[in-house]
């Protein structure tokens, strides 16, 4: 046993009831409330620069971002490669949209979030991570819930990307069979939903559940996987929803074309990042398969 180590240590409450927890130390809080939503804190930290938990939760941290916002944006929009509406589901932070917003051929993002305070101290405190996308004029930022909005919207999307919070709290609608069923219905024909699924080792049953339901309503359901340092435990899971399947098995040829045609420099993605992102270990596959 160690000596408790000093200064204010913020706890990753996720697996707290499993048994498990991780802790980061908090040089400097910047901000910290309980919106009408949830409790959110903004600090930094010494590894990962400055971060955000939700509820206890850790959001997004400068240091690793780029992993899970490069990955949930660019595999849908090249795997489609025509995509020219993307609604984002939750997404507060900005990193989604700064992602999607570098595809050219996008006119039209609108962004669904239903915490006003995220954007808020999000654009604040942790303005790299947004990098002035929210100013962008191709964006339609809605405060909402995004289960009442795909209930109520008449516009179709080709991607719909759900950067959502687990599924507890605000978060929890996101992860019903009725949200998935009214967001199938605003996609266009051969469109792409990816969903915020969890790490797998840690959370399968969370996958399990989500992909059961994508079985009823897509032609191919999957997932693909990253790894991404401060969600713990392995791989996070990246839930995939289309019909059509050619999407998933694209020849890394045409990913390789399609990237290039794009011209812009990732830090994690690559093509072959992108192919093999869909090869699952079996412990996965048994979350995916019936
Ligand atoms: N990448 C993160 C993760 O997995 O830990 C999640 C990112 S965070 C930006 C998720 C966002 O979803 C939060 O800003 C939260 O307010 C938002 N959110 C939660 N429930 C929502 C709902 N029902 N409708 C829209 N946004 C929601």
């Amino acid at each position: 046993m160690t000596e408790a180590p000093k200064g204010r240590w913020i706890v990753e409450t996720l697996y707290e009831k499993e048994g498990f927890t991780c802790a980061f130390r908090a040089d400097k809080v910047f901000h910290e409330e309980n919106t009408a939503e949830q409790n959110l804190v903004i600090f930094e930290n010494a590894l990962f620069g400055r971060m955000m938990a939700l509820d206890g939760i850790t959001q997004v941290t400068e240091r690793d971002e780029f992993i899970y916002h490069e990955m949930m944006t660019h595999v849908p929009i090249l795997a489609h490669g025509r995509v020219r509406r993307v609604l984002i589901i939750g997404g507060g932070d900005g990193g989604i949209l700064r992602e999607v917003l570098r595809h050219k051929k996008v006119d039209k993002v609108t962004m669904v979030e239903i915490d006003p305070a995220v954007t808020d101290f999000c654009k604040k405190q942790l303005p790299k991570i947004s990098d002035g996308a929210f100013d962008d004029p191709r964006l339609d930022l809605v405060f909402a819930d995004g289960a009442k909005f795909v209930e109520e919207t008449t516009e179709k999307y080709d991607v719909i990307i759900v950067d959502s919070t687990d599924p507890i709290g605000p978060g929890e609608v996101l992860f019903r069979e009725s949200f998935y069923r009214a967001a199938s219905g605003v996609l266009t024909p051969g469109g792409v939903i990816v969903t915020q699924n969890g790490v797998p080792f840690m959370q399968g049953s969370e996958l399990k559940a989500t992909m059961e339901k994508f079985r009823r309503l897509f032609k191919e359901a999957t997932c693909y996987l990253a790894t991404i340092p401060t969600y713990v435990g392995g791989p996070m899971a990246m839930g995939w929803g289309t019909d059509d399947a050619t999407l998933t098995s694209l020849p890394l040829e045409e990913i390789e074309r399609r990237f290039a045609e794009e011209g812009f420099a990732t830090r994690y993605y690559t093509p072959e990042v992108h192919k093999a992102a869909f090869a699952l270990p079996r412990y996965v596959l048994d979350c995916v398969a019936p």
